[in-house]
């Protein structure tokens, strides 16, 4: 043999990626390795062993006894030329093509969120948290082994369990959070072959949220208690429609004064960060817009991000700004709280209004555009929607604020008055 050189690493799933590190061991002799531990990454719960030789990979699973025993018997073997040809196994392999063999929820649900689906779609990091939450609390309500003995009576008390759950602030958790976990833990049983376990009918249910949008009058009023920076975020939010994601991570070469344009695309190399639905666009910059970018050009000229927060990098700041704006011109609701500075505030006095969120702005962005009429193909590709459905949704529910529903509404009302006229006069 060549090459007789046998390495043991651990797999773990880092910044959405997965990754082979070193394990870490107990002790100087390396005879015991602390459990699930990769160096310089700490405890991965859903990391993996595996072994490196003459230029496979094989799967040896979480246990860190069997990991070493397998390391050591892989040792023995090599030395002993008696594996000539080793057979590997991946963890795919082991979990979908091993004919005959039962697999494990655990087994499939490693497999999920590393090299099965998740792989597959290549999804985003906050993908992952949510199908592997999902997933977590799918274990805590059924700890069946095997994938075969799941059946829908599994899903009916995982419903229940996703119902009871508390948010962070002891509210109960919102229906539309139980529908997602419920539906990403069904897609995953799909995947490996358990359909159909329980009727649609009987899946949770939550009421669609009606998309609410700012009208033209609140957002002049907030306009004017901004300052020029902030200004410049409100204003660039309304104007290109943004996501807030989107916002953080333009950079002033996205920008074309001379077109009046900006680009959005994924940034995976320098900020680790994609598009929704992977969808580069383009949008046009009103005139008036273009100017104010200008003037802050020249205030923070450069090539790095528009609206960097204080230590120059994209965050959530930008939320922040439009909510200690909205505090200042008046605009909360005074009813809801949230959290600031680490304590539970009201939002009369704290900018902390679950009213103002930038995606509103967004949102505000396709109804102007609407009532304008601009056509709806042109609404749904500037937003970057895959589907027409969702920016219907956008668009239905401001419906009856049109001027044209006006005079409708106000027609039929004048239908039962003109009537009773009819009816005195005929008496
Ligand atoms: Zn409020």
């Amino acid at each position: 043999m060549a090459n007789q050189k046998v390495t043991l690493y651990i797999r773990i799933i880092h910044e959405g990626k997965r990754i082979q590190c070193k394990p870490v061991y107990a002790d100087k002799n390396q005879s015991r390795l602390k459990p699930l531990y990769a160096e310089g990454h700490g405890h991965h719960p859903e990391a993996e062993y595996y072994l490196r030789y003459a230029g496979v990979w094989e799967a040896v699973g979480d246990d860190p006894y069997v990991a070493l025993d397998r390391l050591h018997e892989r040792k023995e073997e090599l030395r002993r030329g008696a594996r000539s040809s080793p057979a590997a196994v991946t963890v795919a392999e082991s979990v979908r093509e091993v004919p005959g063999s039962r697999v494990t929820v655990e087994a499939a649900i490693k497999d999920y969120l590393t090299t099965g689906k998740a792989a597959e779609k290549d999804w985003r990091q906050h993908t992952l948290q949510c199908y592997t939450l999902a997933l977590k609390l799918f274990r805590q309500s059924c700890k069946k082994t095997f994938l075969d003995e799941i059946s829908g009576g599994d899903l009916r008390t995982f419903k229940v369990l996703l119902r009871a759950q508390k948010t962070s602030t002891g509210r109960k958790v919102d229906p539309r959070t139980v529908y997602n976990h419920f539906n990403n833990t069904v897609s995953f049983l799909n995947t490996y072959g358990r359909r159909d376990l329980i009727p649609r009918n009987e899946w949770p249910a939550y009421e669609e949220k009606k998309v609410v949008a700012y009208d033209p009058e609140v957002m002049q009023h907030l306009l004017q208690f901004a300052t020029v920076d902030e200004a410049d975020v409100l204003e660039f939010f309304l104007g290109v429609n943004f996501r807030n994601g989107e916002g953080a991570h333009v950079e002033w070469p996205d920008i074309n004064l001379r077109t009046k344009e900006v680009k959005v695309y994924s940034k995976r190399e320098k900020f680790d960060w994609q598009v929704k639905d992977s969808e580069q666009r383009h949008i046009a910059i009103n005139d008036t817009l273009a100017e104010r970018l200008a003037a802050r050009y020249k205030r923070y000229a450069g090539n790095g991000l528009v609206f960097p927060n204080s230590k120059g990098n994209p965050d959530t700041h930008l939320l922040r700004i439009i909510k200690s704006v909205a505090l200042r011109a008046g605009l909360n609701c005074g009813q809801c709280t949230g959290t600031h500075q680490r304590k539970r505030m009201s939002c009369a006095v704290a900018p902390v209004c679950r009213k103002w969120i930038i995606h509103t702005l967004r949102k505000t962005w396709a109804t102007f555009q609407a009532r304008i009429g601009t056509d709806f193909a042109t609404i749904q590709t500037e937003l970057g929607h895959s589907s027409p459905v969702t920016t219907q949704k956008y668009l239905a529910s401001q419906d009856h604020n049109s001027p044209r529903r006006r005079e409708q509404i106000n027609a039929a009302a004048a239908l039962v008055s003109r009537n009773s006229d009819e009816q005195a006069s005929i008496q």
